[in-house]
């Protein structure tokens, strides 16, 4: 089969199925299979595909037609410019998540050490200790199965001797000397339980409940945090954590330990309240 009828019987399937931006999809998936940058498929429409090539072309659309996310059929998702590898088990890295790296890389360029709390595949410490030579970290998830991707990701990157991955449910045991981090920073699960199936099924069906649900109003998290990360925390230190949105972060500001202060509010490209950072005095 030539480049061109594959593409197009490609671009059906998801068609078919209502699959938004099927075209660019399609390419991502053929670009990936046959190892040809994508800018450059243009020039290959009479190519033949090898049938098994071909065969793995089309699965990889079926599923994508399931809707299965892109980023698992594909094995990896960009994150701050950088590919990250993940698939089922573990939350696929958000652009919004991105100006927590960069909140949290201004407000600390003199940090040594932190936390990544509910770290998934590790996007977020990852690419601070890839930014930030000085940097040392620690990986945290409650899920094992999301670790064991942080733990790829970790090695893709050769961070082993500065990221350090732990399989932690509640803090309140975690094995992390009391005042020894610059800054805590979490993406943690904050959708509230019940607005948990009104998700597209992309995410609902194929993403990992546990980096989803935030209990019953997407605070319990926050809550946890709150009552255990001050002691973790140098004088001065930082927290930063993305939220739910505007109404869901006036009521984790008010949550807050009375001797943080509210630092900065940072809103994504959509205009909602997402990340909010404290200082401990
Ligand atoms: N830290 C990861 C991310 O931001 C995973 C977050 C989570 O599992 N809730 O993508």
């Amino acid at each position: 089969m030539k480049l061109y009828e594959l593409r197009s019987e490609c671009v059906g399937i998801l068609l078919r199925e209502g699959i938004e931006r099927p075209f660019y999809t399609v390419d991502l998936i053929i670009s990936k299979v046959l190892d040809i940058e994508r800018a450059l498929l243009v020039t290959k429409g009479e190519m033949e595909i090898p049938a098994q090539k071909c065969v793995g072309i089309l699965s990889m659309t079926e599923k994508r037609s399931a809707r299965v996310p892109l980023s698992y059929i594909l094995g990896e998702a960009e994150f701050y410019g950088r590919p990250f590898e993940v698939g089922e088990g573990c939350l696929i890295p958000r652009p919004e998540t991105e100006l927590l790296v960069e909140e949290m890389l201004n407000a600390c360029p003199d940090a040594s050490m932190f936390a990544d709390w509910c770290t998934g595949s590790g996007c977020i410490g990852l690419t601070l200790l890839l930014e930030n030579q000085n940097l040392s970290g620690y990986g945290i998830d409650s899920s094992q199965i999301a670790l064991n991707w942080a733990v790829l990701n970790t090695n893709k990157y050769d961070l082993n001797s500065r990221f350090n991955l732990i399989l932690n449910s509640d803090p309140s045991v975690c094995d992390i000397a009391p005042g020894s981090l610059d800054f805590i920073v979490a993406n943690p699960p904050y959708i509230p339980s019940k607005e948990v199936n009104g998700l597209m099924s992309d995410v609902k069906d194929y993403e990992p409940i546990e980096a989803l649900d935030g209990g019953e109003d997407g605070a319990k998290l926050y809550r946890l945090f709150f009552e255990n990360f001050p002691r973790f925390l140098k004088d001065g230190g930082l927290m930063g954590f993305e939220t739910g949105g505007d109404e869901q972060a006036e009521i984790i500001i008010s949550m807050a330990p009375g001797n943080f202060v509210l630092m900065n509010r940072i809103f994504d490209y959509n205009g909602i309240l997402r990340h909010l950072t404290w200082k401990k005095n």
